[in-house]
This record gives C-alpha cells, sequence and structure tokens, in this order.
C-alpha cells in the first residue's frame, strides 16, 4: 500500500550552500548545483571540464573556495545517474566497499526511475570515466576561448557602432532641434 520510493525527478536543481573563508572568515551563500541534467544543461558539461563548477569567491577577500559536497549529475544520451562524491572519501571510507555501499545506496534511491546509476569520487573521475577525458577538458577549452572571442567581438563591434553613432552626432542633431533649415 505504502508508496516507498517515488519516481525521482530528472531536473537541475540548486542549494543555497553556506560558506566560510578559510582566509578571513567571511559568511556567504552561493547557489550550488546538487543535482544537473547535461541535456537540459550543457554548461554544467563545460564547467566540470574547465574545473570551474562547485567554485566560489569570497565576496570579502576574493579567495577560491572549492565547495567540496556530493552532487548527480545525469547524462541522457547513457541515461546514468551518477552520484559524485568528494575525492577523499573514498579512502578515508574504506576503499572499494566504501564504493559498493554508497552504489547500492543509489541503486535503492533510483530503483523507480528508469536510469542506471554509478558513483564516482572526485570530478577527475567523473571526467575521465564518463565524459570523455583529457580529450573532453581540450575541447572544452577550445570552446570556451572561441565563446570567449567571440563575446569580445561582438563587445567590439558594439563599441564602434556607438562610436560611429556618437560620431555623427554633434552637428548633425543640433540643425535639427533649433529647426532654422529655410
Ligand atoms: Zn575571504
Amino acid at each position: 500500500m505504502s508508496k516507498t520510493i517515488e519516481e525521482r525527478s530528472l531536473e537541475t536543481w540548486f542549494m543555497e550552500f553556506e560558506v566560510v573563508c578559510r582566509r578571513c572568515q567571511s559568511k556567504w551563500q552561493p547557489p550550488i548545483a546538487r543535482f544537473v541534467n547535461a541535456g537540459t544543461d550543457p554548461d554544467a558539461r563545460l564547467g566540470i571540464l574547465l574545473g570551474t563548477m562547485h567554485r566560489s569567491y569570497c565576496p570579502a577577500c576574493k579567495l577560491k573556495q572549492l565547495i567540496d559536497t556530493t552532487f548527480e549529475y545525469y547524462e541522457p544520451e547513457q541515461n546514468i545517474v551518477i552520484q559524485v562524491r568528494p575525492e577523499w572519501e573514498f579512502k578515508a571510507g574504506g576503499g572499494e566497499d566504501y564504493y559498493l555501499k554508497r552504489f547500492e545506496d543509489l541503486i535503492i534511491k533510483y530503483s523507480k526511475t528508469d536510469v542506471r546509476v554509478d558513483v564516482v569520487f572526485g570530478m577527475n573521475e567523473l571526467i575521465h570515466k564518463y565524459l570523455g577525458g583529457d580529450e573532453a577538458i581540450a575541447s572544452a577549452q577550445e570552446e570556451w576561448n572561441q565563446r570567449r572571442e567571440q563575446a569580445r567581438k561582438q563587445h567590439e563591434e558594439r563599441t564602434l557602432a556607438r562610436e560611429a553613432f556618437e560620431a555623427e552626432q554633434p552637428e548633425g542633431a543640433a540643425d535639427d532641434e533649433s529647426g532654422t533649415t529655410a
């Protein structure tokens, strides 16, 4: 009668996460992804490959902090949910047995959802086991550089357009408004 585990939603969701700066003790709450759907949020994959995911900067002293927390990553092409746990946990927890325990828990968690599951420890393992490894990192960097170049060009075009417009302004605009043309 009782519904044990309901089907899990595979949508991206965030949670505010309290961070304390290890240098100046400031506190802030960046939104941190707890579940990522790589189909609807492809930039998350890019962020993982570029090492920018789950990083936050202290608003007071700008120190970069790693938010070392567990999240789940859904890859629709392989129809798999990968739980990404902190890297240090593997050794601290007891190695392979710890992995199997977490893996079993995850199978139960998603038993009513039509997906495969796996557990990895650290972004590095995620990247090398599921995201394409070093090759994927290289192409992510290339894509990022292209985007930056594109953004820079657009910015320059906008600036040029504005300058062109401003250059026309002085005489022409003043004449029209004064209405002195016969
Ligand atoms: Zn700080």
